[in-house]
Formats: structure tokens, C-alpha cells, sequence
């Protein structure tokens, strides 16, 4: 049996040879098959740490750029609003924590963490756009790891979503990424042949620049600024981690359902509000800071879709720094779980050979800190 990634194929007991895809192990019936794919899934890209995608040469620059960011956010705090849930819009919320003098609320019906009072558009603006922290990510951080995020980050996700379009008969699809920022993923799927065109929406010229220069075809605008030409063009929208930074997320997918073709897909990934790292973690998970206004959860950002007009198609959680992230915490002494002998069993004494099975199980039953999710434009929306 051949059983490598998606678009592999394998021998079915009857003989016959069977493309290999999501939606056909998730209708599988053969549990020990199953569980077999998923552990080769994830076993593919264990490898994945937090030094590729985030190299430690540039934490302590990083950390300080970090520090003068939040300065200037705090000489605006006098001009953060409160708001209700940004999933579900209830107005029942209780305090959660507070983190760089920032005030979080958790949502009695629907469970999202999110941030109030919190900086308007127009303060969000300024803080982006002056950003340290960004420019070292921008000038190091990305790319030094983009070989690894492309492959072990955008090729997962990629391969995902041509899943999905097969399964729906989509030929040559009209592909276009919201915030691609370096271009990486819009590159490989234009390099995948797959999609009939790929565009980008990029604001930030620099951005917008990079790619162009991996001769990608790009919208130099807000997503809220696109014109009438565009709208209901794409076949598939995504979006990678950036709802959770978003002012009003609901507005933020109206301008996406916009763009789409009636039962056109959306994909997007963001942190999961109740991931391991962040229950276990709270305030010193780094899911949570200044830029994280919105943590979502499966079952919350269900109810937001809805409300948005989108069915959901899948929620999964294929984040995989969880275990790590927690560990590091426990190894610098910044969280009572050192304390707790199971955790210290688990993190310290016994990581080697339970660490990646661990990790394993959080994505396997939705619990992993970071969720990919693919939604449906409901035809009744216009
Ligand atoms: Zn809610």
C-alpha cells in the first residue's frame, strides 16, 4: 500500500486503486486504516518546531521591537471601545485576564476570548503600519523561515483546500488569498497548476511588492476598498491569521463573502481560543497579546460563519507547537506546571517518547492551539 500524502494512491481490498483524499479516509470505515492515515499525517510534519518558523537568533530583537510597539499602544488606550462578542454578539462576558494592560473577556454563551475595550480600526492602523516588531519580521524572521513555512506550513493547507475543490468538481478554480503578506502560499498554488488564476489582496507595498515579484497578480488594496469589478470573481478565498486581528470579524467576512462566487469556499486558519497552549497557558500563551483581539474556538467560529452567511464545511485543529510551546514555558519556570507531577512527567521526564503522541491526540480530537477552517458561501446570500 502506497500512503505518503494527499494525491497518493492506494490498493483497496477489492484490488482496484483508489485516489488518496481527506474526504475519502474521513468516510472510511476501517478504524485501524484510519487511524494509520492520521498518524502518518501528522507524523509527516512532527518535525516541525518552533526554531523553524521562528528562529531564536531574533527573539531578543524581536521581544524588544515588541516592548517600543507597546509604548506607543498604551499612550492610545484612552481611545479603545468596548464591544460585544465578536463571534456570537452577545453582550454577557466575563472577565477572563489582562495581559500589557489589556483587559480580555470570555463570552458566557459562546465561550470566545476576546479583547475589551480595543483599539479602533484607526489605532490598529497606526500600530501596523509603525510597527518594530513587524519590521523585524518582515526584514528576518519570514524570510529566513519561509522554506520551512512553505512546506510545512502552506503545502499542508494547500494540498487541503484542492482536496475540498476536487471533491466539489471545481475545474481550473479562480483562486484569491486575503493578507498574503510575503506571497509564499499564493506562489506554491499558483505553482501547483491547480487553480485557473491566483490574486492577491495586499495593502502594505512593501508586501505588495514581494508579490509581485514572485509574479503574482495583485490587488494593491483594503479588503474593504475593492471595487465592484471584483466582487463574486473567486472560487476560493483564503486567509491566513488574520481574523484574530481584526476590529469587527463579521464585517471582515462580508467583505470575503463578497468576493466569492455563490457556494464559493473560504479557508482560513487563526488560534484556538480553547487550544491546549492557551487553557493551559491563559495570559502567558503567546496566542494572547496586544494583536490578538479575536480567540475563536471550533464551536464559536461556527456561529459567527453562520451568522456571516457561510455553512461550515470543516473545523480542524492541525496546529502542532502546542506541546512545545507549553514545555518551553514549563523549562523557564514561567508556569506552575512544573510543579504538578503529572505535567513534569509528560514535559521533562518523559518528553522524548510522549511528546509527539501527545501532540498528536490535541489534533486529532480539535484541541491543538491553531484551526484551519473551510466554509461554504451560503447561496441565499447576495
Ligand atoms: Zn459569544
Amino acid at each position: 500500500m502506497v500512503m505518503l500524502s494527499h494525491g497518493t494512491w492506494f490498493k483497496r481490498n477489492d484490488g482496484k486503486f483508489k485516489e488518496l483524499n481527506f474526504s475519502s479516509i474521513k468516510r472510511c470505515r476501517n478504524k485501524s486504516f484510519k487511524k494509520y492515515y492520521f498518524y502518518k499525517m501528522t507524523n509527516n510534519t512532527k518535525s516541525l518546531s518552533l526554531n523553524e518558523i521562528r528562529s531564536d537568533d531574533f527573539r531578543l530583537m524581536q521581544e524588544n521591537a515588541y516592548k517600543n510597539d507597546l509604548v506607543r499602544l498604551h499612550r492610545r488606550l484612552d481611545e479603545f471601545v468596548s464591544t460585544p462578542c465578536p463571534a456570537c454578539g452577545g453582550q454577557n462576558s466575563n472577565y477572563h485576564f489582562e495581559k500589557y494592560k489589556c483587559m480580555f473577556l470570555e463570552c458566557v454563551a459562546c465561550a470566545t476570548i476576546f479583547m475589551s475595550p480595543r483599539p479602533t480600526p484607526d489605532v490598529m492602523d497606526d500600530y501596523y503600519s509603525n510597527s518594530e516588531n513587524y519590521a523585524i519580521w518582515n526584514k528576518y524572521i519570514f524570510p529566513k523561515s519561509e522554506a520551512n513555512r512553505r512546506e510545512k506550513i502552506c503545502r499542508p493547507n494547500l494540498d487541503r483546500i484542492i482536496d475540498e475543490c476536487k471533491k466539489r468538481g471545481l475545474k481550473k478554480p479562480a483562486f484569491l488569498e486575503i493578507g498574503p503578506g510575503f506571497g509564499t502560499f499564493s506562489a506554491l498554488a499558483n505553482d501547483s497548476g491547480y487553480f485557473g488564476n491566483v490574486s492577491v489582496v495586499e495593502r502594505t507595498p512593501s508586501m505588495a511588492d514581494a508579490c509581485r515579484a514572485k509574479g503574482l497578480h495583485v490587488v494593491e488594496s483594503a479588503l474593504e476598498e475593492i471595487t465592484h469589478d471584483f466582487f463574486e470573481t473567486a472560487d476560493v478565498v483564503a486567509c491566513f491569521e488574520v481574523i484574530e486581528h481584526v476590529f469587527e470579524p463579521i464585517n471582515f467576512l462580508s467583505g470575503i463573502s463578497r468576493m466569492l462566487k455563490p457556494s464559493g469556499l473560504f479557508m482560513f486558519t487563526c488560534p484556538n481560543g480553547k487550544g491546549f497552549d492557551t487553557e493551559m497557558l491563559r495570559d502567558a500563551s503567546p496566542s494572547v497579546d496586544t494583536e490578538h483581539v479575536n480567540l475563536f474556538n471550533p464551536q464559536s467560529i461556527a456561529v459567527l460563519l453562520n451568522r456571516a452567511g457561510f455553512d461550515v464545511v470543516s473545523v480542524e485543529t492541525p496546529g502542532q507547537l502546542d506541546v512545545e510551546l507549553v514545555r518551553r514555558s514549563v523549562l523557564e519556570n514561567k508556569t506552575y506546571l512544573k510543579e504538578d507531577p503529572f505535567w513534569r512527567t509528560l514535559f521533562i521526564e518523559k518528553f522524548d517518547s510522549l511528546g509527539a503522541d501527545f501532540q498528536r491526540f490535541l489534533i486529532e480530537h480539535k484541541l491543538s492551539g491553531n484551526m484551519r477552517v473551510i466554509a461554504r458561501k451560503n447561496i441565499n446570500v447576495s
